[in-house]
């Protein structure tokens, strides 16, 4: 634990409450930023809608009184203000940007959840001993620029700052040019590493993306940590030829092997139960005819789970499939893509995501996530923790996306009380 943390002072009346009407109109009114025909939002990161919506944050954010900066990946922070503005911000926040077709929810409820807390205590007339903020990381989609979690992965040092305003999209256009053009190009530092501030502790709300929460019929989800991943392109060799004078016995048919592979990626998965995950998610075949049998297949693997000897199994078992189908001339090559390990979150920030649900008398269960989130990178820097809420049938980076709103409201006040808790109340 961070000793120059405040300890929290006597609990905040039960009865605070977050208005849960605002909440939803809020997220309405940001969901009209780049609304698509199908009830979806398409605002991706650094065009000019997501300039609206970050204006439109700005405009809430200095409505309640807080004060703005922006970084040099475009990170926005409004802060308000401590009794001791020495004392580390207890931060909050997710991300604005969607996919092409994504929903209302994902990302912009932890944004528009962290300005309804700032805007209770206001109501309330509260002030907190730590200072307050609310974070809006930059490209957390990873849709139009690659790194996915762009701001919060600069800010935690996952990569420079450099390498992200390198990026550009299908256009050409970078990460540097994009930021320029919506003039949110800042000059306060982005990474911890160059000075920008740590927080004293960080949560963030979102919806589950998930059906764990929505099929155990709970509420809260306190979320323990995120899945690691590793993520491989696996290439299988054979040989083409044709598809009507080549017997059976001598084929190099490289999609029969790779269709072996799919099967072994499974089970590979399912041996690792409750949190291993694997997916064979693309296979391209070459030269994908119907009369040629196929002489190449890549195929992508995306393992995951919850530690890192649960992962190293998998890379294991999927290293002894490739061997094993490598036979009669045919090559298997494994070759690692991505590597994220898995990020436990902080015991006693979880502990207070449990106890604002008990609280608050809601139903809450642990789970794990098995997406990325900014909480993940933030996690490298500071106490991190996250409140899941349950989304319609689990469904997101969809147009139907769904929450409902007392579900939104309930996660809220979870966030309330447990920011309040850690922040001490004056
Ligand atoms: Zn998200």
């Amino acid at each position: 634990m961070d000793l120059s943390m405040p300890i929290p002072s006597a609990a905040p009346s039960a009865s605070l409450a977050i208005d849960g009407q605002r909440l939803w109109q809020r997220l309405m009114a940001l969901a009209r930023i780049g609304a698509t025909p199908k009830g979806g939002v398409c605002r991706l990161a650094l065009t000019d809608l997501d300039r609206q919506g970050r204006e439109l944050f700005m405009r809430w954010a200095c409505e309640l009184g807080c004060t703005v900066r922006v970084d040099a990946i475009g990170n926005l922070f409004a802060r308000r203000a401590g009794v001791d503005d020495t004392l580390p911000a207890v931060a909050t926040g997710s991300h604005i940007d969607t996919q092409p077709t994504g929903g209302k929810f994902d990302g912009n409820y932890g944004v528009l959840a962290g300005l309804e807390v700032l805007a209770t205590l206001n109501d309330a007339g509260i002030r907190t001993r730590a200072p307050l903020e609310v974070c809006v990381w930059t490209n957390e989609e990873g849709s139009r620029f690659v790194p996915v979690m762009m701001g919060s992965g600069v800010y935690a040092g996952a990569f420079s700052l450099e390498h992200a305003l390198a990026a550009t999209d299908r256009d050409g256009v970078s990460v540097r040019d994009a930021l320029r053009a919506i003039g949110h190009a800042g000059d306060a530092p982005a990474a911890v590493a160059d000075g920008a501030p740590r927080f004293g502790a960080y949560f963030e709300a979102h919806i589950e993306q998930g059906p764990v929460l929505e099929n155990a019929g709970v509420t809260i989800g306190a979320v323990t940590g995120a899945l690691g991943q590793r993520w491989y392109d696996v290439t299988v060799t054979g040989m083409e030829a044709h598809a009507g004078p080549t017997p059976m016995p001598l084929r190099r048919d490289a999609l029969l092997v790779a269709a072996g592979l799919v099967q072994r990626v499974h089970a590979i998965a399912l041996a690792e139960q409750p949190h291993g995950r694997g997916t064979v998610g693309c296979l391209d075949v070459f030269p994908n005819s119907r009369n040629v049998i196929p002489g190449r297949v890549r195929l992508t693997v995306d393992f995951r789970h919850a530690d890192d000897a649960g992962l190293a199994r998998m890379d294991a078992a999927l290293r002894d499939a490739a061997r094993e189908a490598a036979r009669g001339g045919i090559t298997v090559d494994v070759n690692p893509v991505v590597d994220f390990p898995p990020q436990p979150f902080d015991a006693e920030l979880v502990e207070w995501v449990r106890q604002g649900a008990r609280r608050a008398g809601l139903s809450c269960i642990d789970v794990v996530s098995g997406a990325g989130h900014d909480a993940v990178y933030v996690a490298r820097t500071a106490p991190t923790a996250m409140i899941f809420v349950p989304c319609k049938d689990g469904i997101s980076h969809n147009e139907i996306e769904d929450a409902k709103p007392e579900h939104l409201a309930a996660g809220a006040n979870v966030l309330l009380h447990a920011m309040l808790a850690r922040a001490g109340v004056a």
